[in-house]
């Protein structure tokens, strides 16, 4: 057999030091929020508020009004009462209007929004300002284009709206998923209930504000802030006509079991586990990229994240070795400096979540290994990290978790890394790297999963409907599917 030659390393000990390049435009936080119910921001009925802090500083940022019952019941009141007197019965092209002013708007004040994104939430500056807030418009531009041709979308099935929605978003892409909500329900006729995530309501609240400055007709839009009680309050809350829910697989079914039996309609966006599957015949300097940049976009808080790495045994050395060569280059640090690649951890609780499954990957049996980078002194940060060596019953081969941290197995056959990839409690996304179109249709075919990338991952697109099988949710958002769950076509 002929011997391999050792794969070429980088030396890391004269590594390039970046000058910091931190973004230095003003934004406005005010020290409060109120919710914004009906057109106005009014405080809770119980006064009661919640701090929103920036995980890269652990500092403060605002006191958020938390909604109490009473507070989601006036929310769902204010949108049954837009839905009645005006938004149901106003012409859809006047609807679509509004939307597009919206989008407008948005892109305008793109900068203050991915600002403020990236203060809240930790993300990079640069995945705000290039992917999140540039998606948040697109989102509501295809919509907008749809309001008035929803008969061409659903010919001879005259489409209706549902009527109230209640909407409730998670941290990890904070406005991206109210954008997701927000764009089809309107667009579509119906009037809405947001909560968004406790550790990011900031850009939903800057959201609201645009939504007031656009001279949106009172309580067709309602956003309420609060924890998982007001959540379930809005579940609960017998005047709501559809629950668009994305969030972990838990509370999913929490939620599933609350509606089961009442008329209200659901969609459900929940977790994941991706495997990212790379064959001997790919293009490894690029599959490379696509694993980093599936598993460590946006810190690895990505439902979709290529979070399990599959790789032919017979290229395993070579992959990994060019994959810690490239992990080494990844800046993990202040979320606002251009330079980062790998912002803040969104929450405390959530690295301490990762920091849990890093012991656990070597009481298992993994490998652990991490980059040398520096990380700073302050906030809520984790390197760059691969658990090698894992088998398919590893917990954090099957766990999601949700942060910067990759398992990593091999497979000899197509049929192996088809079987493994499917092994899961879950089936949101996947990818496969090959050379060979053949192979691509025949693994995309096979992958249970309701997304698949060939040679690239995690691209995102309005006109592109996204959902899961199994435990990742019931139900597509995105493209005309999105529309579909926005109204009734029988
Ligand atoms: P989460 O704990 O399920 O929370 C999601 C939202 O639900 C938050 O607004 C949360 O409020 C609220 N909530 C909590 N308990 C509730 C209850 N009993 N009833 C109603 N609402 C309740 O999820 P997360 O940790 O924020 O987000 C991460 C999860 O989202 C991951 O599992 C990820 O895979 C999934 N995700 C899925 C998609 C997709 O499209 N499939 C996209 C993004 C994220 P609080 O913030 O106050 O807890
Ligand atoms: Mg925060």
């Amino acid at each position: 057999m002929p011997t391999q030659n050792p794969p070429l390393r980088l030396n890391f000990s004269t590594r390039w030091q970046y000058a910091p390049a931190p973004e230095t435009a003003k934004v406005e936080i005010k020290p409060s929020y109120d919710l914004f119910i009906g057109g106005k921001f009014s405080p809770s009925t119980e006064g009661k508020t919640f701090e929103t802090v920036n995980p890269a500083t652990e500092k403060p940022l605002s006191q958020v009004a938390s909604a109490t019952h009473k507070d989601v019941d006036r929310a769902v009141k204010s949108a049954r009462n837009a839905y009645d007197k005006v938004w149901s019965k106003m012409p859809a092209k006047e609807r679509g209007k509004y939307v597009y002013r919206i989008a407008r708007m948005i892109q305008e004040r793109a900068r203050e929004l991915s600002i403020i994104e990236s203060m809240d939430g930790g993300k990079a500056i640069r995945e705000s300002r290039d992917v999140d807030i540039p998606l948040v418009a697109a989102h509501f531009f295809y919509y907008a284009g749809w309001a008035d041709k929803l008969e061409y979308a659903f010919p001879g099935r005259a489409p209706r709206a549902l009527g109230v929605c209640g909407q409730i978003i998670p941290w990890n892409f904070p406005l991206l998923m109210a954008a997701w909500k927000i764009a089809p329900a309107i667009a579509c006729g119906n009037t809405v209930v947001l909560k968004p995530a406790e550790t990011t309501p900031l850009t939903s609240l800057k959201l609201a504000e645009i939504i007031q400055d656009c001279d949106l007709p009172p309580g067709v839009v309602n956003i309420i802030t609060g924890a998982g009680d007001t959540g379930a309050a809005i579940v609960n809350h017998p005047g709501i006509d559809k629950i668009a829910f994305t969030g972990s697989t838990d509370v999913g079914k929490r939620i599933m079991s609350a509606i089961a039996g009442t008329n209200k309609k659901y969609t459900l966006e929940l977790g994941g586990k991706a495997a990212n599957v790379i064959f001997d015949d790919a293009t490894i300097d690029q599959a490379v990229e696509g694993i980093i940049n599936g598993i460590f976009f946006n810190q690895g808080h990505v439902c979709c994240a290529g979070s399990r790495l599959l790789v032919q045994e017979s290229i395993h050395d070579k992959v990994i070795a060019k994959l810690q060569d490239r992990m080494q280059t990844l800046i993990v640090g202040d979320p606002l400096d251009k330079n980062t690649d790998i912002g803040a951890i969104n929450s405390k609780m959530q690295l301490e979540k990762i920091n849990g499954y890093l012991s656990l990957a070597g009481d298992e049996g993994a490998n652990v290994w991490q980059t040398d980078c520096e990380l700073p002194a302050k906030g809520f940060f984790c390197r760059p990290t691969l658990f090698l060596n894992c088998a398919q019953s590893h917990r954090v081969v099957q766990e999601e978790i949700f942060g910067p941290v990759l398992a990593v197995q091999t497979f000899r056959t197509p049929e192996e890394a088809v079987e493994k990839a499917n092994n899961t409690p879950y089936g949101l996304s996947g990818g496969v790297w090959t050379d060979k179109g053949s192979k691509i249709f025949k693994i995309t075919n096979a992958m249970r999963a309701g997304v698949v990338w060939a040679n690239t991952y995690n691209k995102f697109d309005p006109t592109s409907p996204f959902g899961g099988y199994k435990e990742s949710g019931v139900g597509r958002e995105g493209g005309l599917h999105g529309l579909a769950a926005y109204l009734r076509v029988d």
